[in-house]
This record gives C-alpha cells, structure tokens and sequence, in this order.
C-alpha cells in the first residue's frame, strides 16, 4: 500500500468521468485518489440523464438494480411540443439494451451510487472540498497534483494523473493544453419553477425559443435555450423572458411570472475540443477534453464512454511496473477521438433549430418534419442519443 499522498492514479474532478473511471480501475485492484473541490455532489446544475448505454454499463458493473432503488424516472421516447404539434424526437424502445428507456436521475443520487461503490475498494480514497491548481512535474512528466483543502495546501502523487475537472479545467490550463473550436451559439438560463400537484408539461416545448423541463417532484427544472451573449440579467431581459416563456408555453406564464434575475443561472454553453488530449504523465477525458453543449443531452454518455475506454487501455498499463508512456495516452485519444468530433459536429448542426424563432403557425424545422414523415427515423436518434457513437464495453 503506497502513502496516502501517492496512488496509481490520481483523478482530479469528482463528476461523471472521473468517478466511473476510479471504480473501473479500483476493480482491477488499483489504488485511485479521487479530489474533488466541492463537499458533495448536491450541485444543481448538472445534467440529469442516464442513458441507456449507461445503464447497460451499471448492469455489467452489477449495480443497476441499487441504480433502480434510487429516485429516478424513466423516459421511453423523447416528445417535443412545437408550437402545439406533438412529435417524438428519439425513440429507445427499440435500442440492444436490457433497458430500452433514458432515466431521469438528480446526478448527485448516480454520483453518490458510483462513490459508494468506489468506497467498498480499500485502494479508494475520495479527497473532498480540495480545489487541484497545479501540476508538480519530474523533467517534463507531470507526477502530481497541488491544491488546497480544508486544512491547507495539500499535494498528491500518481503514477497517472487524470483531468476529469471539466469544461473549464484549470488542470488543463497548467498543463498547457488549450482547448479550440468556434464558440458556442446558445447560452443556457437555468431556473427552478415552482410546481403545482399533479402538474406536467412535455420535457421538450419549442416555438418561439426552447423550454426544457426536469420534473424533480418538488419543482421543474426548467433549461431555457436563448442566443449567445444575449441576456445580461436586466428588468428587460427579465421581462422579455416572462412573456416569451408565456408565448412558448401558456400554462407556464403564471409560475415564470414570479422568476427574478436573482432566481436565473446563465450557463455558458462551450462546444470546444483539446487537439492533444495528453502531456507526459497526464490525460484529460470527459469535458476536460472536449466540452459538450446540452444539445441531445449525450455529455454524460460521451465521458461515461471516455472513463471506460481508458480504463481498457491503461489498466493493465498501471497494472505492470512501467510508466504510463505517451504512446498509451495516444490510443486512449485514438480511440475516443472520432465519437468526440461525430457528436460535436452533430451538436453544433443542433444548435440552429434549437435557436430558431418560430411564431406560431410558422412550418416545423425541415428535421423536424423527416422525423415526423419517416417515423422509424427515431430509431436512429434513439440510438445517437441513447447508445451514443462509439459504445464501450468494460
Ligand atoms: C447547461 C448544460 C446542461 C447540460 N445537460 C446535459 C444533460 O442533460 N445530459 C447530458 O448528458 N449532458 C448534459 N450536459 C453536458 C454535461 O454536463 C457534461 O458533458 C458532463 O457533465 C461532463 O462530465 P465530466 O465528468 O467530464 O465533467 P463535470 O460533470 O463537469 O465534472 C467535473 C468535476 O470536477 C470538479 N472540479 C472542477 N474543477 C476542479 C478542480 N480544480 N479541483 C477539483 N475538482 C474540480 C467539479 O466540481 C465537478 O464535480 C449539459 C451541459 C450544460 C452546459
């Protein structure tokens, strides 16, 4: 057993990529240090979707039926309301996976699961409320982290040092990896609505701009899609969002009515990608090395996807005395490469209709309107969302 400052790896971030990648490799008998800034994962937003693909993967893991005790609701097919017209998006019925449906789970309930399961390896160690800053370098291999915790400044060696912090990783910064790519067109407002008994609306609600909405019993988590740059939080900003929710979805214009600029989260969409996803010594996976934006919701499978594929590649890598060479870094990079462009090009082709104003009356996006002619086209969506690209197996 090394000390508790060193591990075979260290993965800085506690969020989807970075704890399935320390159970991957605490199950074949490594010891992973995991830090994590924040004290819990009770952070709000976060994407909420399980996809099927993943749970195929908690299946092999042996924990979907604990994933299933907790709270979640399942979604068989995707259903947009535009402008009145109800069609279906995505269809996961038909997908090869024991469940054919997205579950909706608050991430802190999936990330408490894959931690508590991480927790049962005696080589874990999960380091809270420790924000990683820098890089502690041998020559030109990065050997470990620094940072600060509760008690002070804390610093963390590792065989293999994983980024998993994110879209704006500052691991990544000290690095000396830049991510590239043309800024994102939509900005994200994100609120809570407050919920009547027995109230639902479509998840998805399009027209004049696009409304979100995550039913979490209490409440609705409403995603609201505006353009870019477009809102500064001003009574008129504020105002228009009002009237412009009303026009989109009537019965919600009550329960918006009440929102203030203070209630609203501007999440700023990112859509870029490292061209190099790995230094001697350090990888980054997940958003760290490509952010995704929410269009689709597939974020979460394609980190998900990452975690797996470098945990197939370099397990047995750590699990040998050598060093985790560059070239091994490359293959994990090789691998995941292509299903990172395939989604983002997907995802930005996404982001025009998701934008686009359409009045009432006004005909349904050309896509929108193939899904609608060509029914078993669902099937495909289904299988790009659900499964996504390049589906890993353990
Ligand atoms: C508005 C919005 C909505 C989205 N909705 C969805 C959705 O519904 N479904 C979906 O699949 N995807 C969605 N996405 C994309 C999805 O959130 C990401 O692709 C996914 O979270 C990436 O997972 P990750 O583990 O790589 O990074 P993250 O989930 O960002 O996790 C990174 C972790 O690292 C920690 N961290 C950061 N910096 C440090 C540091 N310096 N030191 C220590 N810890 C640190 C953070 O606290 C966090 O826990 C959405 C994105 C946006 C912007």
């Amino acid at each position: 057993m090394s000390t508790p400052n060193e591990a075979d790896c260290v993965i800085v971030g506690g969020g989807p990529a970075g704890l399935m990648l320390a159970l991957l490799l605490l199950r074949s008998g490594l010891e992973v240090t995991v830090i994590e800034k924040h004290a819990d994962f009770l952070r709000d937003f976060r994407g909420d979707t399980i996809h099927p693909s993943t749970q195929e993967l908690l299946s092999e893991l042996g924990l979907l039926e604990e994933f299933l005790t907790r709270p979640h609701a399942d979604m068989p097919r995707v259903q947009v309301s535009w402008n009145g017209t109800e069609l279906i998006l995505a269809d996961f019925t038909h997908l090869p996976t024991k469940r054919k449906v997205m579950t909706f789970m608050p991430q802190w309930d999936f990330l408490d699961l894959i931690a508590d399961a991480c927790a049962e390896h005696p080589g874990f160690r999960l380091i809270r409320s420790t924000r990683i800053d820098g890089l502690t370098r041998e020559g030109e291999r990065v050997v470990g982290v620094t940072g600060t915790g509760p008690e002070g400044d804390i610093a963390v060696r590792g065989r293999l040092i994983v980024d998993a912090s994110g879209r704006d990783s500052v691991v990544r910064a000290a690095a000396g990896l830049t991510p590239v790519g043309r800024a994102s067109a939509m900005d994200v407002l994100w609120f809570r609505l407050s919920k009547r008994s027995g109230q639902t609306f479509p998840f998805i609600q399009a027209g004049e701009g696009m409304i979100i909405t995550i039913d979490r019993d209490d409440f609705f988590q409403i995603a609201h899609v505006i353009p870019a740059g477009s809102w500064t939080g001003s009574t008129d900003d504020v105002e228009e969002m009002h009237a412009r929710i009303a026009r989109i979805s009537p019965r919600m214009a009550d329960a918006v009515a009440t929102v203030t600029a203070e209630d609203v989260h501007l999440l700023r969409v990112s859509l870029k990608r490292l061209r190099r996803w790995y230094v001697e010594g350090l990888l980054c996976i997940g958003d760290s090395a490509h952010a995704m934006s929410p269009a689709g919701g597939v974020g979460i499978n394609l980190a998900i996807q990452d975690a797996v594929a470098t945990a197939r590649i370099l397990g047995p890598v750590l699990r040998g005395a050598g060093p985790v060479g560059v070239a091994d870094l490359r293959r994990v990079q090789r691998r995941r490469s292509w299903p990172t462009r395939a989604t983002q090009f997907v995802q930005r082709r996404l982001q025009g209709p998701l934008l686009a104003t359409r009045q009432s009356g006004s005909p349904l996006p050309l896509p929108l309107r193939l899904l609608r002619k060509h029914p078993r086209l669902t099937r495909l969506t289904g299988s790009f969302i659900g499964l996504g690209v390049r589906p890993e197996k353990i």
